[in-house]
Parts: structure tokens; sequence; C-alpha cells
């Protein structure tokens, strides 16, 4: 499809700026906003806290490096016998390979310089590099696509366990093995080949193991679940070098807390065993008012949603440019490919005239074009229900403020409901089943001041209605598990008891 739906703006620095996505890789338009160009740096603190390619066939064994010092800081020796030891690379700083190892999508974490990255062959390298991480007692994490919100994937002078080269996408009837370090846009294209899709998210570089974990948002959620929920086995490697297969009966706790969990607490997952669904000819619709008629648009989108059938799915972006001014818009896809017939109704529940509407037939869910690495400021909020006019009046003063503060800004809501409330809230361990949107609080100014201000004035305006946040938006100052996992806290703590007792993965923001 041609149109585009961005608009791209200019921050007060000159940096070109995203504000939103183009339609024409649909999938891109979804999740999230901010798969976008111009990267900068921020002043966020960083957070510590088969084949080279391919998935084996078979479980090696793992391979222990001979220790050379009994020491606590690891010699160049042990460091040399570790490489030796992995089927994949071990790249420490100097080694050609290790600045794009190390640096994760936001330049602002290209300041934490771990120790090495082992980029692990399979699921032996894993228990490999964890146990010379113990043996040292470094601090390590692991790493898939690197978009973690909070530097979650890097750590100073530890060891990042990258999954990035097992990223083979293997085919068993309608069931798709999946490498834990294949970006997205290698998940669509290998789909795509077959016509197939699952419901993934919309930056290409995403990684699948990151998205996975935290759930998974999508265009395609109310037609086909979250990413997560089309998962039907997991394999992880857990701290003590175990490697797991976990699905409804083998380790039913692990494979329940691996949808929707989140990334970096229990383990490092290996591959995931993907549903996969027939890839359908969609429509896709974008509008946008006037903003004097925000209030109406905000209220007219929330009733469309409340009775949309699930075959619709379409995001409101309210938006303020660093110049001042505000626009309000909706875009979606309609996989009845009648997207007409979903926008003239979306018009009418809004009761007022659009300023521009477009709507295109006959595409496919695919992810964005791809983007450079970008730094950016994010929230969440999960919203429970609609907003009351209260709210509504609290979420424009907001994007007011913003706006009269130059600040460059997107609050993306995001509906859920359709397949993604049809499974029980303990289902999986995305806890937000039945909550109406989640609103994603997005900003790419070099103002951090502002868009911190921003964010926190976003938080405020709909914290009567929003009972939590979505995990993948991590935010660094919102380090309440209650937050991203609600009901579900008490079973994910226990079973990262159970697998993790040594609290080998630490993540501070969740668990
Ligand atoms: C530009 C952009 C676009 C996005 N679009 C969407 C979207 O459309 N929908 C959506 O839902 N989300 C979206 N997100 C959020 C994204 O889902 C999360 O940031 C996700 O955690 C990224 O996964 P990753 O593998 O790329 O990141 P990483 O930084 O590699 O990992 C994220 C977390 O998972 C852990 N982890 C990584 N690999 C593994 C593994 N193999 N086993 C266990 N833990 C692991 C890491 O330690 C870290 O804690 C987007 C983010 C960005 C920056």
């Amino acid at each position: 499809m041609g149109g585009t739906m961005a608009g791209v703006g200019t921050d007060q620095r000159g940096l070109q700026r995203r504000a939103l996505l183009t339609t024409t890789a649909l999938a891109a338009v979804g999740g999230l906003v901010g798969c976008g160009s111009g990267a900068r740096t921020r002043d966020l603190a960083p957070a510590d806290g088969g084949s080279g390619t391919g998935l084996p066939t078979a479980i090696p064994a793992p391979r222990n490096p001979a220790p050379t010092a009994p020491s606590s800081t690891p010699t160049p020796a042990d460091w040399k016998a570790l490489a030796e030891s992995l089927s994949g690379k071990l790249l420490r700083p100097g080694d050609a390979g290790y600045p794009a190892a190390h640096q994760l999508f936001d330049p602002a974490w290209d300041s934490v310089l771990p120790a090495a990255v082992s980029e692990c062959a399979d699921p032996a390298d894993v228990a490999t590099t964890l146990k010379f991480a113990e043996r040292f007692k470094l601090p390590l994490t692991s790493k898939s696509g690197g978009h973690s919100y909070v530097g979650a994937s890097t750590t100073n002078g530890g060891i990042v366990i990258s999954v990035s080269s097992m990223k083979s996408i293997t085919f068993s009837g309608t069931t798709a093995q999946v490498g834990a370090g294949a970006p997205l846009v290698q998940v669509y294209s290998a789909l795509e080949a077959r016509n197939r899709i699952i419901p993934a998210g919309s930056c290409q570089s995403v990684g699948v193991a990151g998205l996975t974990l935290g759930g998974g948002l999508s265009l395609a959620n109310r037609v086909f679940g979250l990413t997560c929920d089309t998962v039907t086995q997991v394999q992880v490697v857990t701290a003590d070098g175990a490697v797991h297969t976990a699905n409804t009966s083998a380790e039913p706790n692990l494979y329940w807390a691996c949808r929707g969990g989140g990334g970096g607490t229990l383990g490092v997952v290996t591959a995931f065993w993907f549903r996969t669904e027939a890839s359908p000819l969609i429509g896709t619709f974008s509008v946008g008012w006037t903003w004097a008629n925000a209030a109406a648009v905000v209220r007219g989108w929330q009733r469309y949603m409340e009775t949309a059938s699930e075959e619709v799915w379409a995001s409101l972006r309210l938006t303020s440019n660093p110049n001042g001014t505000l626009s309000v818009r909706v875009f979606g896809v309609d996989v009845s490919n009648d997207p007409s017939a979903a926008l003239d109704k979306l018009i009418s529940a809004v009761g007022v005239e659009p300023e521009h509407q477009t709507a295109t037939k006959n595409k496919h869910f695919s992810p964005d074009p791809p983007s450079g690495r970008v730094g950016f400021y994010a929230g969440t909020d999960i919203l429970g229900q609609a907003l009351p006019a209260s709210g509504v009046t609290a979420l424009l003063d907001a994007m007011t403020g913003a706006a009269r503060a130059g600040v460059g800004a997107t609050a993306a809501f995001d509906p859920l409901g359709g397949q993604v409330e049809r499974l029980a809230v303990n289902a999986t361990a995305f806890p937000w089943r039945k909550a109406f949107a989640s609103i994603q609080w997005y900003s790419q100014s070099s103002n951090a001041k502002g868009a911190r201000a921003w964010i926190a004035s976003g938080h405020k305006a709909v914290a009567s209605w929003a009972v939590g946040g979505y995990v993948n938006y991590l935010e660094a100052n919102r380090t309440n598990g209650s937050l991203y996992f609600g009901p579900n806290l008490a079973k994910l703590a226990s079973i990262k008891k159970t697998y993790d007792p040594n609290n080998v993965f630490k993540l501070p923001y969740t668990l």
C-alpha cells in the first residue's frame, strides 16, 4: 500500500523525528511509535544491573573452559579458554565485532561496556558462559534484539549472553521453530514465504525473544492474540546450565512464565515454537481531525473500540509537535478487508467530519521499513476502561502542556480486547487480558527534562483509570513488579524462585 500515515517532524535540535509510522508496512504502524531514525544520546543513568546460526538438533552438554587461575577476576588466559570452549564467538573490548555486539537500539546505552559479549551458537554455549560468569561472580544479562527501554540487555563490566546467532527458522507443518535471536524482519519474511503470520510487533530489528517474553503487542492482537499467545513451546537454559523444554505438559509453569512474564529474569530462552496463521488480506485506514475536535475524537475512538468487531484494530495517536502544534489521528487495520466500512463507523462514532482520510484494501501484515538506532523517552499505562470526560480533559491538558513546552511527543493508544481478552487473566503471565487499551507515552525530544515531565503528566492524567503498565515498555523509575504483572506477580515470583533460586538473572525493574 502506498500511502504514508507518517508525519516526520524536526525537533528543537534539528534532528529528524518520525512521529508516526508508514502504512506501507502494516505491523509498523502498530504496537509502537519509535522505529525511527536520527540517533541521539541522552542522559539516563545506565542500568547495570546446531551451528553458528542454527538451532541445535540435539542438545550438547555444556563445555567447561579449564580454569587457569583461581582468581576472582578472569585473566586473559581465562577469557581465551572461554573463547576456545564456545562454538560461537566471544567478543571483548578491542575486538572488531565488539562495538556492534554490545550496543543496543538506543544509543543512550553505548557508554555501558560489558567485559565480554558471548555470541552463543547453541544452548551449550549459553550454559558454558553461565558457568564462567558464576565462577568469577561476573554480572550477566541476556540479549536478543537489544531494544530494552531500560538498557537491561547490557551490563557494565559483566557478560552479555547474546542469542543473536541463534536465529534460524524452520517449519513443521504450520508450527514455526524460531531461534531466540531472530529479529522480527526475519520472522516476518520466513513466514511470508509460506503465506503465514504470527501476531508480532512493528519494528524490524526488535528481537523475537524480548517481544514474545513480554507479551507482544501488534496490529494483529485482536484477531490472533498476543505474540506470546501463539507460543506452543520454549527452550530455556537456566542458571544451572540445564536445558528445559517447556510446553503445556512439560514444565507448564516455566511455559506459563515465558508468555508475558518479561525477558531477563528466569533463564535464557534459546528457541520458541509458534503456531502460525494463514496471512489474511487486510484493509488499512488512516484519518485525522483538527485539534479543536480532539476531545470528540478521543471519546468517539473509545466508543468505537468498545463495540468494534475483533477484526478491527485501530490506534489513536495524539501528537504534540516541537513547533507547538498538535494533531490527533487514528489509523487501523480491518482483517475483513473492508476498511471503508470500518472508517465510516469510526467517523460516525466521532460525530465530526475529519480533515483527511484514506483507506486501502488488499494489504498484508508486515513490519516497518528498516530504521536506524534512535534515542527516546517512553512510559506506559494500561487503561482498565475507557476514559470518562474528566480523564479526556486531563489527557488533552497533558498534550497541550507538551506543545507549550515545545516537546515533540506522542501518546499512542492501542486497543486490547478481541482474542487478547478471550484468555483468562491467569492463563499466561501477561495480566492485562481484560483491559481496554495500552498507552505508550513516547518522545524523541532532545529536551530530556521536558520529555520526562510530559510522561509524568501523562501518567497523572490517566492514573485513576490505569491498572498497570506493559513490561516491554519498562520505565526505569517505576520498578514495582505489581505495576507490570498485577495479579500474576505472586505466581511469577514463585516460578522465578524455582528456576533461578540464586537470582542470577537480576532485573531490578520487575521481579
Ligand atoms: C523501536 C521499537 C519498536 C518496538 N515495537 C514494539 C511492538 O510493536 N510491540 C511490542 O509489544 N513491543 C515493541 N517494542 C518493545 C519491545 O517489545 C521490547 O523492548 C522488547 O523487550 C525488545 O526485545 P529485544 O529482544 O529486542 O530486546 P533486548 O534488549 O535484547 O531484550 C529485552 C529484555 O529481554 C531479555 N532477553 C533478551 N533475550 C533473551 C532471551 N533469549 N531469553 C531471556 N531473556 C532475554 C533481556 O535481558 C532484556 O531484559 C518496541 C521497542 C522499540 C525500541
